[in-house]
């Protein structure tokens, strides 16, 4: 077994503390990589908190994780001693089903095996993430990373990269369409980076007027101060998408009617509560609410490789692993631009 020094909660009452475990051994398929750098998503914190379902204890988050290879299994293709290596949000899936064969393990049928609070496809053995010093992850599931990008700053591409990403490429948002972007953190910023490299008209809708020199510096054209009655007026009928990133409550009978007829509204973040959607918001107009999580391997293979080539990064704020608790409070308060990454080296 592999000796493995980690960050982890121990319940859902106790914060984050340093952690000793064993990783498996590297298996004939597998790729054990040492973690260089790992984004801090939100879904980090809910799921430390029990905010969402009951979570695995110990647990140690992490699903935006970047390193170099330190070991390969015998049937290893394509990785060797020395790479770069990335794996997001899914270690594992059952490779079977209809969803795992059309390159949608996100949605496998059986479950997919999320890189931590989540279980290895033998359904009993529990994952741990990466605010740890190294991981051993199956070959399918580790992603190749161009040498010469900036490490830290591709870490939350594994996540709030192609989470953004997956969408806008479904749905073939580009030229001659108008996207909003419901929202301006760590997911935000990345669709605002998308939605311009697709060539599409982006606007920002936020709460904070503050926002808007940032947005126009991440290339957003327009910016709309959802709070101001005058300004959502004038957007009325405008957009052809809005992509919804946004984790708290909000109204979307307002955001809807911000659609022309067939805009498609995407959601993306996770409000802890249902919302309440009048049909009439959606049948005035033919509008669809629909929604979307991360991406597959082969897309998130295909956004990292898209991302450097039109250099592509995340904003980020590099912190010490021991400040990860001052890095929660901040991004509960919506005050980080636009992801905190962990040095690993600190652990
Ligand atoms: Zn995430
Ligand atoms: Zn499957």
């Amino acid at each position: 077994m592999i000796e493995t020094k980690a960050y982890a909660a121990q319940d859902e009452n106790t914060p984050l503390a340093p952690w000793t475990f064993e990783r498996r051994e590297v298996g004939p398929n597998d790729v054990q990589f040492d973690i260089l750098y790992c984004g801090v998503c939100h879904s980090d914190l809910h799921q430390i908190k029990n905010d969402w379902f009951p979570g695995i204890f110990p647990m140690v988050p992490g699903h935006e994780i970047v390193g170099r290879v330190v070991k390969v299994g015998e049937n290893v293709k394509g990785f060797k001693v020395g790479d770069l290596a990335a794996t997001g949000c899914m270690v594992d899936s059952c490779r079977v089903c209809e969803n795992c064969k059309r390159d949608l393990e996100q949605y496998c049928l059986n479950g997919s095996s999320q890189t931590y609070n989540g279980l290895e496809q033998d359904h009993k053995t529990p994952t741990y993430g990466g605010y740890s010093n190294t991981i051993v992850v199956n070959q399918d599931f580790v992603l190749h990373l161009k040498e010469g990008v900036d490490l830290a700053a591709v870490a939350p591409l594994l996540c709030a990269g192609i989470t953004t990403y997956s969408p806008l490429r479904h749905w073939k948002v580009g030229k001659g369409h108008k996207l909003a972007v419901l929202g301006l953190g760590g997911l935000g910023h990345m669709a605002v980076k998308f939605g311009v490299a697709f060539g599409a008209d982006v606007t920002v809708l936020s709460t904070s007027p503050k926002k808007e020199e940032d947005a126009k510096k991440l290339g957003a054209h327009h910016f709309v101060v959802t709070t101001d009655p005058k300004q959502v007026e004038a957007a009325k009928n405008t957009f052809d998408f809005i992509l919804d990133t946004v984790s708290a409550e909000h109204d979307f009978n307002m955001y809807l009617s911000l659609l022309r007829t067939d805009g498609v509204h995407i959601c993306v973040g996770v409000p802890p509560k249902p919302a309440q959607i009048a049909a009439f918001s959606l049948l005035g107009g033919r509008k669809s609410l629909a929604g979307s999580g991360i991406g597959g391997i082969k897309e998130t293979q295909e956004m990292l490789d898209f991302c450097a080539e039109n250099n592509i990064v995340s904003d980020i704020e590099m912190i010490d692993i021991k400040d990860i608790h001052t890095a929660y409070d901040r991004m509960e308060k919506g005050d980080v631009r636009y992801r905190f990454v962990i040095d690993m080296a600190t652990l």
